[in-house]
């Protein structure tokens, strides 16, 4: 039978509302327009909101990654001693992107799907008095771990290094309380809790971090941040803003606002543990040892053939979902929970990959992972 729905459950980029994608058809005002100026200064402030901060956040034309680089560009001079937790792909990039700066980085390295602990944290710091920042994930996309992010802020906060958060696919799905919480920099993309499509990146800097910017001696150009906070005085940017996800985003923001911050955070939490409990029924086993709720890792199980699974659901059914990342490619599936995402979406997801694993040969009963998450939505 033919399916007609086509569904994107990867953990990035994430399906829009058609709220929001009928606000990406708008024609284009000129980004000095003052209607512009003034729809910039409102994204800005809900930036605020949804970060918990009262620190401006400043909209970069790039991706996620390009935040990640300007983090690293304004605040690590060359030889810094830098401490980066790096368990998984986007762990791993944070060492890449810090070596590429000359940063001297001390890795806390856990094997995918187990994360450090703020407690390890704390012991490294101790060891490393003279360290300059630490790098984490609030959600290490590549393997689903959970992390402690308020917990290393709390070890951080302690000491004269700040803590800089790669928030790419946690921002919008699972809590952050930048201020709160005593986190020093917050980087993040459109594309993944945000319901916003790719091309908008952005960071967050409280006083801390910004004496680190105001020292900092690396080469720079596109991404200086001292260019971008002359500017944002008249709510400008140095160069063209992506102004399209700019009123798009402006849209998303009265959605997120309307359901409530919290609110949108316990739907995640609700999915995930629902889908969590589906993928047990179905005799599959989660691979992050403490599951996140932005991303379910499940292993391929005996068998089957894991680079199929991918492939049979989207052709055959229309599903986006994405596969393991570095050597896990092809023994692991990736499901999101972040952004534009329901009951609906996942039970979609849910029906379509029981129909792919029967057919892939895994053993389980058909129905069973419906069930399961049916049941745990019946639950108050
Ligand atoms: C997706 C992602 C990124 C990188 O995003 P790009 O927009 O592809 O550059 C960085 N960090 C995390 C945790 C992510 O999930």
């Amino acid at each position: 039978m033919k399916t007609l729905y086509k569904f994107l459950l990867a953990p990035g980029p994430t399906p829009l509302p058609e709220e929001v994608r009928l606000e990406g058809a708008r024609e284009i005002t000129h980004h000095k327009h003052p209607v512009a100026k003034k729809m910039f200064r409102k994204v800005t402030d809900d930036m605020k909101w949804l970060l918990g901060t009262k620190y401006d956040s400043y909209l970069l034309a790039s991706s996620g990654s390009g935040a990640m680089e300007t983090a690293v560009q304004n605040l690590v001079n060359t030889g810094d001693k830098v401490i980066v937790i790096n368990a998984g792909n986007f762990g791993g990039r944070w060492v890449k992107i810090n070596k590429a700066y000359g940063a001297n980085v001390i890795e806390i390295k856990k094997d995918w799907g187990d994360m450090a602990t703020p407690a390890e944290l704390e012991a490294v710091i101790k060891e490393n008095p003279d360290t300059v920042a630490v790098f984490c994930q609030l959600s290490e996309t590549s393997t689903g771990a959970c992390s402690d992010t308020a917990g290393f802020a709390k070890i951080v906060s302690k000491t004269n290094a700040i803590l800089v958060v790669d928030g790419v696919s946690g921002i919008g799905v699972v809590p952050l309380k930048m201020d709160e919480w005593n986190v020093d920099v917050v980087v993040g993309g459109s594309q993944k809790g945000m319901m916003l499509p790719p091309g908008m990146a952005f960071i967050c800097m409280n006083e801390k971090a910004w004496k680190l910017v105001e020292n900092n001696k690396q080469h720079k150009f596109y991404f200086d941040l001292k260019l971008f906070q002359k500017k944002l005085v008249d709510n400008e940017t140095p160069w063209t803003p992506p102004i399209g996800i700019i009123y798009q985003a402006d849209k998303a923001f009265e959605m997120m606002k309307a359901e409530g911050l919290e609110n949108v955070w316990a739907r995640s939490t609700k999915l995930a543990k629902g889908i969590r409990t589906a993928m047990k029924a179905m005799n599959l086993e989660l691979f992050a040892k403490c599951p996140g709720d932005a991303v379910t890792t499940v292993k391929i199980p005996d068998g089957v053939d894991g680079k199929k699974v991918t492939s049979v659901i989207r052709d055959k059914y229309g599903i986006t979902i994405a596969g393991g990342q570095g050597d896990f490619s092809g023994k692991i599936f990736r499901l999101g929970h972040m952004g534009y995402m329901d009951m609906y979406s996942e039970l979609a997801c849910l029906a379509a990959l029981e129909l792919t694993l029967k057919e892939l040969g895994h053993k389980f009963e058909i129905g069973s992972g419906v069930s399961a998450f049916m049941k745990e939505m019946a639950q108050e």
